[in-house]
Protein backbone atom coordinates (compact mmCIF):
# COMPACT_ATOMS: atom_id res chain seq x y z
CA UNK A 1 0.00 0.00 0.00
CA UNK A 2 1.23 3.65 -1.44
CA UNK A 3 0.38 6.35 0.41
CA UNK A 4 -0.90 9.58 -1.61
CA UNK A 5 2.53 11.48 -0.74
CA UNK A 6 4.14 8.08 -1.55
CA UNK A 7 2.39 8.37 -5.19
CA UNK A 8 2.99 12.26 -5.36
CA UNK A 9 6.56 11.75 -4.78
CA UNK A 10 6.62 9.36 -7.66
CA UNK A 11 4.45 11.16 -10.05
CA UNK A 12 6.45 14.50 -9.68
CA UNK A 13 9.59 12.20 -10.61
CA UNK A 14 8.18 10.99 -13.80
CA UNK A 15 7.20 14.70 -14.72
CA UNK A 16 10.77 15.64 -13.91
CA UNK A 17 12.41 13.28 -16.07
CA UNK A 18 10.45 13.81 -18.82
CA UNK A 19 10.41 17.63 -19.12
CA UNK A 20 12.98 19.50 -20.92
CA UNK A 21 14.47 22.83 -19.45
CA UNK A 22 11.67 25.68 -21.07
CA UNK A 23 8.98 23.41 -19.91
CA UNK A 24 6.70 24.03 -16.98
CA UNK A 25 4.14 21.39 -16.42
CA UNK A 26 1.57 21.69 -14.19
CA UNK A 27 -0.01 18.36 -12.18
CA UNK A 28 -4.22 18.36 -11.64
CA UNK A 29 -4.99 15.71 -9.29
CA UNK A 30 -8.03 14.05 -11.35
CA UNK A 31 -9.99 13.13 -8.25
CA UNK A 32 -13.11 12.10 -9.46
CA UNK A 33 -15.02 8.98 -7.49
CA UNK A 34 -12.24 10.03 -4.57
CA UNK A 35 -14.12 11.44 -0.68
CA UNK A 36 -13.35 14.46 0.78
CA UNK A 37 -11.19 12.72 2.55
CA UNK A 38 -8.92 11.20 -0.02
CA UNK A 39 -8.78 15.18 -1.31
CA UNK A 40 -7.86 16.81 2.00
CA UNK A 41 -4.64 14.18 1.88
CA UNK A 42 -3.78 15.27 -1.59
CA UNK A 43 -4.28 19.15 -0.61
CA UNK A 44 -2.12 17.92 2.55
CA UNK A 45 0.64 16.95 0.43
CA UNK A 46 0.44 20.09 -1.62
CA UNK A 47 -1.85 19.49 -4.23
CA UNK A 48 -3.65 22.77 -5.07
CA UNK A 49 -5.06 21.82 -8.58
CA UNK A 50 -8.43 19.17 -8.61
CA UNK A 51 -9.97 18.11 -11.84
CA UNK A 52 -13.52 16.68 -11.02
CA UNK A 53 -15.99 14.73 -13.96
CA UNK A 54 -19.38 15.22 -12.16
CA UNK A 55 -20.80 18.53 -11.05
CA UNK A 56 -23.03 17.17 -8.09
CA UNK A 57 -20.06 15.01 -6.67
CA UNK A 58 -17.98 17.75 -7.34
CA UNK A 59 -19.59 20.53 -5.53
CA UNK A 60 -20.43 17.98 -2.66
CA UNK A 61 -16.57 17.70 -1.71
CA UNK A 62 -16.04 21.17 -2.21
CA UNK A 63 -18.54 21.89 0.69
CA UNK A 64 -16.93 19.57 3.07
CA UNK A 65 -13.21 20.82 2.09
CA UNK A 66 -14.38 24.59 2.75
CA UNK A 67 -15.92 22.97 6.03
CA UNK A 68 -12.63 20.77 6.58
CA UNK A 69 -10.06 23.57 5.26
CA UNK A 70 -8.80 27.05 6.53
CA UNK A 71 -9.93 29.37 4.61
CA UNK A 72 -6.34 30.07 3.89
CA UNK A 73 -5.94 26.75 2.67
CA UNK A 74 -9.41 26.30 0.96
CA UNK A 75 -8.94 29.76 -1.24
CA UNK A 76 -5.67 28.14 -3.01
CA UNK A 77 -7.32 25.35 -4.46
CA UNK A 78 -8.03 25.77 -8.19
CA UNK A 79 -11.33 23.65 -9.30
CA UNK A 80 -11.33 22.41 -12.97
CA UNK A 81 -14.44 21.16 -14.68
CA UNK A 82 -12.82 17.98 -17.22
CA UNK A 83 -16.01 16.48 -17.79
CA UNK A 84 -18.59 15.89 -20.35
CA UNK A 85 -21.04 19.41 -20.10
CA UNK A 86 -24.58 19.04 -20.08
CA UNK A 87 -25.95 22.39 -20.77
CA UNK A 88 -28.82 21.95 -17.41
CA UNK A 89 -25.10 21.66 -15.28
CA UNK A 90 -23.36 25.26 -17.25
CA UNK A 91 -24.73 27.60 -14.15
CA UNK A 92 -23.58 25.51 -11.38
CA UNK A 93 -20.70 24.90 -13.53
CA UNK A 94 -19.86 29.07 -14.08
CA UNK A 95 -20.19 29.30 -10.23
CA UNK A 96 -18.11 26.62 -8.88
CA UNK A 97 -15.21 26.37 -10.87
CA UNK A 98 -12.37 27.99 -12.24
CA UNK A 99 -11.41 26.38 -15.29
CA UNK A 100 -13.67 24.30 -18.07
CA UNK A 101 -11.19 21.84 -20.34
CA UNK A 102 -14.22 20.20 -21.74
CA UNK A 103 -15.89 23.00 -23.60
CA UNK A 104 -16.65 21.80 -27.34
CA UNK A 105 -19.64 23.42 -28.61
CA UNK A 106 -20.87 26.85 -28.96
CA UNK A 107 -24.45 26.54 -26.94
CA UNK A 108 -21.89 25.52 -23.91
CA UNK A 109 -19.48 28.45 -24.21
CA UNK A 110 -22.46 31.15 -24.62
CA UNK A 111 -24.33 29.39 -21.49
CA UNK A 112 -20.91 29.49 -19.26
CA UNK A 113 -20.49 33.00 -20.80
CA UNK A 114 -23.69 34.50 -19.57
CA UNK A 115 -23.56 31.91 -16.57
CA UNK A 116 -20.21 33.17 -14.95
CA UNK A 117 -21.10 35.53 -11.73
CA UNK A 118 -19.87 39.54 -12.07
CA UNK A 119 -17.97 39.28 -9.29
CA UNK A 120 -15.64 36.59 -10.29
CA UNK A 121 -12.88 36.38 -12.98
CA UNK A 122 -13.52 34.89 -15.98
CA UNK A 123 -13.71 31.67 -16.32
CA UNK A 124 -10.72 30.08 -18.24
CA UNK A 125 -11.54 27.68 -20.87
CA UNK A 126 -9.93 25.00 -23.10
CA UNK A 127 -11.42 23.24 -25.78
CA UNK A 128 -11.65 19.69 -25.90
CA UNK A 129 -10.50 18.01 -29.06
CA UNK A 130 -11.36 14.71 -30.15
CA UNK A 131 -7.82 13.67 -31.69
CA UNK A 132 -8.99 9.75 -32.77
CA UNK A 133 -12.19 10.87 -33.86
CA UNK A 134 -13.38 8.18 -31.56
CA UNK A 135 -17.84 8.13 -31.67
CA UNK A 136 -18.16 7.61 -27.97
CA UNK A 137 -16.00 10.46 -26.59
CA UNK A 138 -16.71 14.47 -26.65
CA UNK A 139 -14.50 17.24 -28.77
CA UNK A 140 -14.02 18.82 -31.91
CA UNK A 141 -12.12 17.76 -34.88
CA UNK A 142 -8.95 19.25 -35.40
CA UNK A 143 -10.76 21.77 -37.98
CA UNK A 144 -13.82 22.71 -35.79
CA UNK A 145 -11.62 24.36 -33.34
CA UNK A 146 -11.00 27.57 -35.47
CA UNK A 147 -14.47 28.75 -35.03
CA UNK A 148 -15.22 27.72 -31.14
CA UNK A 149 -12.14 29.23 -30.13
CA UNK A 150 -12.95 32.60 -32.05
CA UNK A 151 -15.91 32.63 -30.22
CA UNK A 152 -14.67 31.94 -26.79
CA UNK A 153 -11.97 34.66 -27.16
CA UNK A 154 -15.25 37.22 -28.18
CA UNK A 155 -16.68 36.48 -24.66
CA UNK A 156 -16.07 38.69 -22.04
CA UNK A 157 -16.45 36.21 -19.24
CA UNK A 158 -14.33 33.62 -20.83
CA UNK A 159 -10.79 33.33 -20.75
CA UNK A 160 -9.56 31.12 -23.47
CA UNK A 161 -6.41 28.82 -22.37
CA UNK A 162 -5.82 26.48 -24.84
CA UNK A 163 -6.94 22.97 -25.73
CA UNK A 164 -7.55 19.54 -23.96
CA UNK A 165 -7.44 16.00 -25.15
CA UNK A 166 -8.32 12.33 -24.23
CA UNK A 167 -6.57 10.00 -26.89
CA UNK A 168 -7.67 6.52 -27.76
CA UNK A 169 -6.93 4.03 -24.81
CA UNK A 170 -5.04 1.14 -26.23
CA UNK A 171 -3.21 2.71 -29.23
CA UNK A 172 0.31 2.12 -30.25
CA UNK A 173 3.56 4.49 -28.71
CA UNK A 174 3.61 5.78 -32.18
CA UNK A 175 0.17 6.15 -32.72
CA UNK A 176 -0.23 7.97 -29.54
CA UNK A 177 2.60 9.96 -30.40
CA UNK A 178 0.98 11.03 -33.50
CA UNK A 179 -1.79 12.22 -31.62
CA UNK A 180 0.07 14.11 -29.54
CA UNK A 181 1.99 16.22 -32.09
CA UNK A 182 -1.40 16.76 -34.17
CA UNK A 183 -2.26 18.38 -30.56
CA UNK A 184 0.87 20.23 -30.26
CA UNK A 185 0.85 21.46 -34.04
CA UNK A 186 -2.83 22.97 -33.46
CA UNK A 187 -1.95 24.46 -29.73
CA UNK A 188 1.40 26.41 -31.63
CA UNK A 189 -1.51 27.68 -34.32
CA UNK A 190 -3.30 29.01 -31.39
CA UNK A 191 -1.21 30.51 -29.42
CA UNK A 192 -0.11 32.61 -32.57
CA UNK A 193 -3.50 34.02 -32.71
CA UNK A 194 -4.27 34.27 -28.93
CA UNK A 195 -2.00 36.28 -26.73
CA UNK A 196 -3.85 33.80 -23.48
CA UNK A 197 -3.09 30.71 -24.52
CA UNK A 198 -0.61 28.43 -22.26
CA UNK A 199 -1.94 25.30 -21.40
CA UNK A 200 -1.91 22.13 -23.49
CA UNK A 201 -3.54 19.77 -21.08
CA UNK A 202 -3.22 16.20 -22.35
CA UNK A 203 -1.35 13.23 -20.35
CA UNK A 204 -2.72 10.69 -17.38
CA UNK A 205 -1.34 8.48 -15.36
CA UNK A 206 -0.58 6.05 -18.23
CA UNK A 207 1.30 8.48 -20.29
CA UNK A 208 2.34 11.26 -18.17
CA UNK A 209 5.88 10.47 -20.33
CA UNK A 210 4.89 10.64 -23.85
CA UNK A 211 2.74 13.58 -23.58
CA UNK A 212 5.58 15.99 -21.71
CA UNK A 213 8.07 14.92 -24.38
CA UNK A 214 5.49 15.89 -27.12
CA UNK A 215 4.49 19.00 -25.49
CA UNK A 216 2.23 18.83 -22.73
CA UNK A 217 1.79 21.69 -20.25
CA UNK A 218 -0.51 20.15 -17.88
CA UNK A 219 -1.06 16.37 -17.05
CA UNK A 220 -4.44 15.12 -15.51
CA UNK A 221 -3.76 12.06 -13.01
CA UNK A 222 -5.98 10.31 -11.08
CA UNK A 223 -5.09 6.43 -10.88
CA UNK A 224 -1.25 7.37 -10.43
CA UNK A 225 -2.01 9.27 -7.23
CA UNK A 226 -4.71 7.30 -5.49
CA UNK A 227 -5.00 3.93 -6.77
CA UNK A 228 -7.40 2.19 -9.03
CA UNK A 229 -10.70 3.71 -9.38
CA UNK A 230 -13.13 1.33 -7.92
CA UNK A 231 -16.07 2.74 -10.55
C1 LIG B 1 -10.41 10.15 -15.25
C2 LIG B 1 -9.75 11.17 -16.09
C3 LIG B 1 -8.36 11.39 -16.05
C4 LIG B 1 -7.41 10.60 -15.16
O1 LIG B 1 -7.18 9.32 -15.65
P1 LIG B 1 -6.13 8.34 -14.89
O2 LIG B 1 -5.84 7.33 -15.94
O3 LIG B 1 -6.83 7.80 -13.71
O4 LIG B 1 -4.94 9.15 -14.54
C5 LIG B 1 -7.84 12.40 -16.84
N1 LIG B 1 -8.61 13.16 -17.64
C6 LIG B 1 -9.94 12.98 -17.72
C7 LIG B 1 -10.74 13.86 -18.61
C8 LIG B 1 -10.56 11.98 -16.96
O5 LIG B 1 -11.88 11.81 -17.05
Amino acid sequence: MFSIADNLINVRQRIKKAEIATQSVELLAVTKTRSAEELLLAIQSGLILFGENYVNEAIAKQETLQNLCSDEVYNRLIWHFIGPVQSNKTKVIAEHFSWVQSVDREKIATRLNAQRPPNMPPLNVCIQVNINHEESKSGLNTQEVESLAELVHSLPNLKLRGLMTIPKAMQSEEALRASFFDMKTLFEALKKRYSDIDTLSMGMSGDIETAITCGSTMVRVGTALFGKRQL
